[in-house]
């Protein structure tokens, strides 16, 4: 089902009442999220990204703007009419019930041609369950499952009814390291396996990047970027989003573009055309190439072995935090005592941005 956010906007009274101007969580949304994909909603708290997706939802309503899904305009339509599936960081789970019951409960309110007998609900639940690979669980209440096992069992409720949209609200924020990589791989596995179009939330660029066929990035209420995710990081429209995206970060630097190169302190480290004046210089880890006759010179503090890679870790009077990271290939030696480390850097992984705008800045390289 594909869903279409039409100038969507959500206002709120201030939650501080001094402050009398409402908070504009939503600012004009407009997007459509393509049949069958996996969106991830991104960005960091407080952007707006629940009261997106509880408009999807129909749990709020919007200020003004329209929700289409297929052909259909849900703006007016309750949660339970719109044939949506929810699930939030915390399970909220039914305690006292066991996996099955709960599973099988969003069944038990089905009404008219819809209505299921027992055994037709005891075969779905079994069904569902054996998708997110719980059914050996199905007689044990939610006090005796782990984290995973009890967020499975969230999804399997939101799944019985095969809704239209699958909703899932941070559903990772509340599982350990490892269970988390590996719920999110499941995740994934199920949104391919339905085909059910999903919108993913989640604050974590790498959990967002690595399963999403799509990222919408967010600030303050204001779409940002939607793209693949290899997209919007090779591509990033400004200083916000590229620094949102990538571990190790993106390094900033000040600099500037004058007599037709780009300068950071007295240094020319590129040759480039674009507007004289000062800019912020965004390196990618990646877009950093060691070597001994390279024009731009950092301080080195570290070198950190990482099997395959080594990152080094690096400090520069014009940058805007205290360290940067680069990763090169292990193959290559760096000399610790020399104190300096020299590189020259490539151009499709360096970005210039907007001082004030923070806007990124085309350039091209001659
Ligand atoms: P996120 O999920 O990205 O962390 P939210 O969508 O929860 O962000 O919130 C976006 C903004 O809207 C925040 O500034 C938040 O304080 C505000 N907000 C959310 N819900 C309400 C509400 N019911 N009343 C007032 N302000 C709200
Ligand atoms: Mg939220």
């Amino acid at each position: 089902m594909k869903v279409v956010l039409q100038n969507l906007t959500k206002k709120f009274p201030n939650r501080n009442k001094k402050i009398k101007t409402d908070v504009i969580a939503v600012d004009n949304f407009d997007f459509t999220i393509p049949d069958g994909e996996l969106i991830g909603l991104l960005g960091p708290s407080g952007c707006g990204k629940s009261t997106t997706l509880n408009l999807i939802s129909g749990l709020l309503k919007p200020t003004s703007g329209k929700i289409i899904f297929g052909d259909d305009d849900v703006t007016g339509l309750p949660p339970e009419n719109r044939g949506v599936g929810l699930v939030f960081q915390n399970y909220a789970l039914y305690p006292h019930l066991t996996v099955r019951q709960n599973i099988i409960f969003p069944l038990e309110n089905l009404r008219g041609k819809d209505r299921m007998t027992k055994d037709e609900m005891n075969a779905k639940a079994l069904e569902i369950a054996r998708l997110v690979q719980i059914d050996g669980l199905m007689d044990r209440k939610p006090s005796e499952l782990s984290g995973g096992q009890q967020q499975r069992v969230a999804i399997a409720r939101a799944l019985v009814k095969m809704p239209k949209v699958l909703l899932l609200d941070e559903p990772l924020s509340n599982l350990d390291a490892r269970l988390r990589l590996q719920t999110r791989e499941e995740i994934k596995r199920i949104q391919r396996e339905t085909g059910i179009t999903t919108v993913f939330v989640t604050h974590d660029q790498d959990e967002a990047m690595s399963i999403s066929d799509r990222i919408v990035v967010m600030k303050d209420g204001v779409l940002q970027q939607i793209g693949k995710p290899q997209e919007v990081y090779d591509e990033p429209v400004n200083q916000f989003v590229a620094q949102f995206l990538g571990t190790p970060p993106i390094s900033i630097y000040e600099g500037s573009v004058k007599n037709g190169g780009l300068y950071i302190g007295d240094e020319r480290v590129l040759t480039v055309s674009a507007p004289d004046g000062d800019v912020n210089v965004g390196i990618r880890p990646e877009g950093y190439i060691l070597d001994e006759n390279g024009p731009f010179t950092c301080r080195l503090h570290n070198v950190e072995v990482m099997g395959r890679d080594i990152s080094i870790v690096s400090s520069h009077e014009k940058s805007q935090t205290p360290i940067n990271r680069s990763i090169i290939s292990a193959e290559n030696r760096v000399d610790l005592s020399s104190g300096t480390v020299k590189f020259s850097l490539k151009p499709a992984k360096t970005y210039l941005f907007d001082k004030k705008t923070g806007a990124r800045i085309p350039f091209e390289v001659k």
